[in-house]
Formats: structure tokens, sequence, C-alpha cells
């Protein structure tokens, strides 16, 4: 007999699979790296700070990140790999990846693993313009920020589990961008 940690990988990963996703590796939560310097680049040099409703200065301070990360012992990483003709096409790729994400978040939780959790691949942008302020959100049950929101450096931490990721110079190269499922 199967011991209970595989049964619920193995039922889980059947959903995934049953969701169109094949590119996923299960991690160990604890090996998610949380670090300041993610935060200032949100502070200084990203033009979603302070424009989104899940981005900084929206989101739980770095110290709380830690926490919330540290009561997690189980993940998944869902890798996405796109390039894209125009770059104003991103937005509607986003939000595509984004939508059938929260999806599979909803069913995960629903077949009994209440502490789901969905970061996003990039920025939500279900809405053409965002609200700005979390208490104005047009979708509070869906809208979950990325990883880089709670300060994850997602470069070390998917490069731990052998994932592609490199800094892009330009819309002409293949964008790798990595989802995480916090599970329990
Ligand atoms: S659902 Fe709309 S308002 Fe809410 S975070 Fe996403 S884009 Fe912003």
């Amino acid at each position: 007999m199967l011991p209970e940690i595989d049964v619920k990988r193995r039922s889980l990963e059947k959903l995934f699979h049953e969701h169109g996703y094949s590119d996923f590796k299960w991690i160990d939560a604890k090996k998610i790296i949380v670090s300041h310097w993610v935060r200032m680049k949100c502070l200084y040099g990203c033009k979603e700070y302070g424009n989104t409703c899940c981005c900084p200065p929206n989101v739980p301070s770095v110290q709380e990140c830690e926490r919330f990360f540290h009561e997690y012992e189980t993940a998944v990483i869902f890798h996405f790999s796109k390039k894209l003709d125009k770059p104003e096409d991103r937005h509607e790729w986003t939000k595509g990846v984004n939508q059938k994400l929260s999806k599979l978040e909803r069913e995960v939780f629903v077949s009994g693993f209440e502490k789901a959790f969905l970061l996003f691949m990039d920025t939500c942008t279900f809405c053409d313009e965002c609200a700005s302020k979390r208490e104005n959100c047009n979708h509070p049950r869906l809208a979950r920020p990325a990883p880089e929101a709670l300060a994850v450096d997602v470069f070390s931490t998917v490069k731990q589990y052998g994932f592609p990721i490199n800094v892009l110079s330009d819309y002409s190269q293949e964008m790798n961008r990595y989802a995480f499922l916090m599970i329990e």
C-alpha cells in the first residue's frame, strides 16, 4: 500500500493533468527563498508598485511573507514558457494563464487541501485597469499575488529544481515564467 503522501500527490497530479498541466515539479516549501532584494526591486524600478492590488505596498511585509511560507511543507511550481510577437500581448497571455490556474487552486482546495494558495504566474491582469487598492479589487476572491510580490527570489528558487530562467534583454527572447501553488 502506498504511503498517504504518495496517494495525495497522485490524486493532485491527476488533477493537474486533467487541467492540462504537465510541466510542474513538487518542491519542499522550505526551499522557497524569500529575500529583501526582491522587495527593493518592487520599490525602485517597477511600474506596478502602488498600481495593482496584489503588488507592494498592498501585500504583507517581507517578514510576514517569510512566516507565511514557513507554514507550508509542500508546494508545486508550474513552468510556462512563451515567446510573444508583441510585448502588448503579454497582458492577455498572463490573464488566460492565471484564470486557468485560479480554477485549479479552487479544485485543489475543495478536494481537501484547506491551505491551498496560488501565487500567480505574473501580476494579476484580470482587469484592463487594476483598481490599485486591495479594498477596491474587482475580483477579491480570485486575485492573487505573483511570487515576486511576496518577495520570493524566483530565480534562485526555481534553479534549485533545474528549471530554466535567465534575465532577458528584449521581447524576442523566450520567457520562462513560474506560478507556485502552496499545498499544505
Ligand atoms: S482582479 Fe482586477 S482589480 Fe483585482 S488585482 Fe486583479 S487586475 Fe487588479
